[in-house]
């Protein structure tokens, strides 16, 4: 099933939350999601019964790759029994998750068991200063690590850690992130600082090119490049020369791969989104409660999937960095 731009759908997120216990400045900013931000309700939010059902779905239309995200994912209550749900639907390979690390100690070796295949934590700086300010919370950087310790031990590896780089705010620290994890197996990424949502404040000068990290680290630690694994994937892969293991570059802004984007995304509040920057999604929650059957939903993603155009960052200008979009928190990155 491809879209109009001949894109399959292989990937889904689903956002399990639209709270977090961090307040990254750059994904949910203190001003905005403050004391009097209305976040969903329990009965808004997608039940355990109703994401599976639409995973199965999903999965029956091509999709291998689930991603729980949020938000952060591990607030949700018990969030390794909805991983056994989805660790048991045919056609699944891959069933991972994107967390802020903050609750892994206490919870990978379940997630784990439950059926989770690999986990990506994200840390932006191994300085504490550096990384508290851009939490918000005065979150250290020593019990995300002590996360991703826990996630390795649990054997949800190869551990991923996605580090977003802003000009100005963190970008000092990628020798020292490169240093921390180069020869330990865990595979460091740097996302470039993107323009979703609203809130975030985002000027193209604040963006670091994945070009200049890749040069930065380089010139301490000889990079040779990696084949790409899956056309999917969406990160550019570096090894180092002395064997110390490989990083990888998000290179969304400067170098976007909308033509290879296989991937959906669903809200906390089941809305369906096909592209990370779209001001508006299509509302599956409602369709569900409705009582339709499996080939009604079926059918009715088909048609969104199917005459989707979406390439947002192929285009991204000035005018389009202005519109509307929906918040980052919302649908997970
Ligand atoms: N709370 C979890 C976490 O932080 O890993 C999962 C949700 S978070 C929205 C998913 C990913 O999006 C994180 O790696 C985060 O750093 C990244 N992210 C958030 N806002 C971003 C932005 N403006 N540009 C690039 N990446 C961003
Ligand atoms: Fe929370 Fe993740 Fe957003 Fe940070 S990036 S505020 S941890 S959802
Ligand atoms: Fe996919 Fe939209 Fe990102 Fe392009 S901008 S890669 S279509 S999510």
């Amino acid at each position: 099933m491809d879209d109009r731009l001949h894109r399959p759908l292989r990937d889904l997120r689903i956002s399990l939350t639209d709270r977090c216990n961090f307040r990254c400045t750059y994904c949910m900013p203190k001003e905005i999601f403050g004391p009097g931000f209305r976040f969903l309700g329990r009965n808004e939010v997608l039940s355990f019964e109703e994401i599976e059902r639409l995973a199965r779905v999903f999965a029956g239309l091509g999709v291998t790759k689930i991603r729980l995200t949020g938000g952060e994912p591990l607030l949700r209550r018990n969030a390794d029994q909805l991983v056994a749900r989805l660790a048991g639907i045919d056609g699944i390979e891959d069933l991972t998750m994107t967390t802020n690390g903050s609750l892994l100690p206490q919870r990978a070796q379940a997630l784990a068991d439950a059926g989770l295949t690999r986990v990506t934590v994200s840390l932006d700086s191994v300085d504490d200063a550096t990384f508290q300010a851009m939490n918000d919370v005065d979150f250290p950087v020593a019990r995300v690590l002590e996360g991703i310790d826990a996630a390795v031990a649990a054997g949800l590896g190869p551990v991923k850690v996605n580090a977003v780089v802003k000009r100005g705010v963190n970008d000092d620290g990628i020798e020292a992130l490169a240093a921390r994890f180069r020869g330990t197996g865990v595979i460091l990424r740097f996302i470039e600082f993107m323009d979703v949502g609203s809130t975030n404040g985002w000027r193209l000068d604040d963006v670091v090119s994945a070009q200049e990290i890749v040069d930065r680290i380089g010139a301490t630690w000889p990079l040779e490049p990696v084949d790409r694994t899956s056309p999917g994937d969406v990160a550019t892969r570096w090894r180092y020369r002395d064997g110390a293991g490989e990083i990888g570059v998000i290179a969304s802004v400067t170098q976007p791969f909308c033509g290879a984007c296989t991937r959906a995304r669903i809200s906390a509040e089941g809305k369906l989104y096909t592209c990370l920057f779209a001001a508006q999604g299509h509302d599956l929650r409602e369709l569900i409660r409705s009582g339709v059957d499996d080939a009604t939903l079926d059918e009715r993603i088909r048609a969104i999937w199917t005459r989707r155009t979406d390439r947002y960052s192929d285009l991204r200008t000035a005018e389009t960095t202005g519109r509307p979009k929906v918040e980052m928190s919302h649908i997970g990155g």
